[in-house]
């Protein structure tokens, strides 16, 4: 199907390789510009002394058929190409009382492990555990955009799924920290305050029980190869749907011509035209330096002036020539106490998380192993060290000597086994990507923004579009890709054509 519209994407990470692949299945002449060499923006991998570097997924939501993203990853061309492997834990959590909390991917096997744990704490783990059930039995929609669904839909929804929207809401409005302290068992109010900690103070409660549900129905596991790999594997469904990408291509404008807009100029100086243009880089700079902030309204400011940005992170990558047979897997690593706290990039660290790779071998050489840590980090911080290269250098350098230390005594002998050592910090990722500040999925996802909606189009501005994590409140890389493909069903509704998609055959 051919149409003869065309459309600048900018941005060839999970949303814009999305938005270019919807674009194609429904006719649309589509040319993605990326500012990097390669594809994936946040999801990403490098290579190290033969060892790959996982910059980004612990896991996804849709790797099985039992939820709906998977329907989505199937149309990118990602599954069946990509493996994936579903571990028996989510987290583990070793308690400052000794005591070991193992979050099952197995609802029955975590509900049987909660009450044994917490005797005490029954009815919680009832209301947990009916609250998982629910979101077990039904499928979030994404047959069509939010913005598309009409009163007659919201009616069908709201009567197909009530039992599911009625737990959403109760689940959004709380935060996991406060559900955590209704616990009287101190491993398990330790424990799921934990798992909060790890993607914001403020996560909703509602994050942990979809994660839950997801993992049950072995769908929320870990795509073999890395972030590199994955991403690959849409670039090239999106080639062979005919699109066009243009690597090392920097927007620096947008152009508009009488409050439409119709093309980008890049920082060399080239100006490209096309029909529509669809923004799926950083929403900061594409509203307030591309646009000059013209086309903002109340809504909009108050989002920028007043939200969070999700957390960063210092990812520390180990190279380690032995295996780990013992340690049992674990997509999100185990999370223990440190005897003494350690600073790291300016932060106080009383935890370490190492995540180690012992099932995903193509990652290191035969026998060989990577680790890697993920370091809560201040923005801030790194910023303050960027004129100042050689300081950077050392505090690098001190973070790996630090943490290569304090996994020796966990694993004896380890400092002597590590072959590869990689640090990446704030500014790396903000180097790959230019997200603003670093923020890892974009918005802080918390109780009050869980049920919050970010528009997709800019008031007064047309035929301009944006896509990705910073126009979702529930981001990551499904909520990117959704995001992509969402954009591409308003377009279809402006021009009065049928959505469709397709899946690949293999
Ligand atoms: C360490 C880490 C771990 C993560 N773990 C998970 C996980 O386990 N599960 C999960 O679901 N999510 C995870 N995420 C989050 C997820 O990676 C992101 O939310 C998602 O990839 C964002 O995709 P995006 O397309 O919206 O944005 P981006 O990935 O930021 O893509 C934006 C693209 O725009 C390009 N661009 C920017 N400026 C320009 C310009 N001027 N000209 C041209 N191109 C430009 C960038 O180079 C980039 O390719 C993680 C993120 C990080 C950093």
């Amino acid at each position: 199907m051919t149409s003869d519209k065309s459309l600048i994407i900018i941005g060839a990470g999970m949303a814009g390789l999305s938005a270019g692949c919807y674009g194609r299945m429904n006719g649309y002449r589509v040319r993605i510009l990326e500012q990097d060499m390669r594809p994936g923006g946040l999801c990403t991998s490098w290579e190290r002394r033969g060892y790959t570097i996982h910059g980004n997924m612990a896991f996804l939501a849709g790797t099985g058929p039992g939820v709906a993203h998977h329907r989505i990853w199937r149309e990118l061309g990602v599954f069946p190409e990509i493996q994936v492997v579903d571990c028996e834990n989510m987290l583990i959590i070793e308690g400052r009382d000794g005591r070991t909390f193992y979050l099952h991917t197995n609802l029955e096997q975590l509900e049987r492990h909660m009450r044994d744990l917490a005797p005490d704490d029954g009815r919680l783990i009832d209301d947990f555990v009916r609250g998982v059930r629910v979101f077990l039995s039904y499928q979030l929609p994404i047959d069509k955009a939010p913005e598309l669904l009409g009163p007659g839909d919201m009616i069908r929804l709201l009567v197909s799924r009530f039992p599911l929207i009625r737990a959403m809401k109760k689940w959004q409005k709380i935060p996991l920290q406060d559900f955590a302290r209704r616990f009287q068992s101190p491993v398990l109010r330790e424990a799921l305050g934990a798992f909060g900690g790890l993607f914001s103070d403020n996560l909703p409660a509602v994050f942990l029980l979809l994660c839950a549900a997801w993992n049950h129905r072995k769908s929320f596991g870990y795509p073999v190869g890395g972030g590199l790999k994955f991403a690959r594997a849409i670039e090239r469904r999106f080639l062979g749907l005919g699109g066009d990408v243009q690597y090392g291509s920097r927007v620096s404008k947008i152009l508009v011509k009488d409050d439409h807009a119709v093309g980008v100029r890049l920082e060399d100086g080239r100006e490209l035209y096309a029909d529509d243009v669809i923004s799926a880089a950083d929403g900061r700079t594409t509203i307030f330096d591309w646009l000059d902030g013209k086309y903002i309204d109340a809504r909009i400011r108050t989002i920028y002036e007043t939200w969070t940005v999700s957390p960063c992170v210092i990812l520390v990558s180990l190279g380690v020539s032995r295996s780990f047979p013992e340690v049992p897997w674990s997509a999100a690593g185990t999370i223990y106490p440190l005897e003494q706290p350690v600073t790291l990039g300016g932060q106080e660290i009383r935890t370490l998380r190492p995540m180690i790779y012992n099932y995903d071998p193509t990652l290191a050489p035969p026998g060989k192993t990577l680790l890697r840590l993920m370091i809560p980090a201040s923005y801030d911080y790194w910023d303050s060290l960027r004129g100042t290269p050689d300081v950077y250098k050392a505090e690098k350098e001190k973070i790996a000597e630090t943490i290569i230390s304090r996994l020796d005594k966990r694993y004896p002998g380890l400092a002597s086994q590590v072959e590869m050592r990689d640090v990446a910090t704030p500014l790396t990722f903000e180097r790959f990507a230019g997200n603003w500040k670093a923020g890892m999925m974009g918005w802080e996802l918390t109780a009050k923004t869980a049920s919050r909606s970010i528009p997709k189009t800019l008031p007064g501005l047309r035929n301009f579009y944006m896509a990705g994590q910073w126009v979702e409140t529930f981001s990551g890389i499904p909520g990117s890709a959704i995001s992509g493909r969402n954009v591409i069903q308003l377009l279809c509704r402006r021009d009065r054509k049928t959505f469709v998609t397709s899946v690949p055959s293999h």
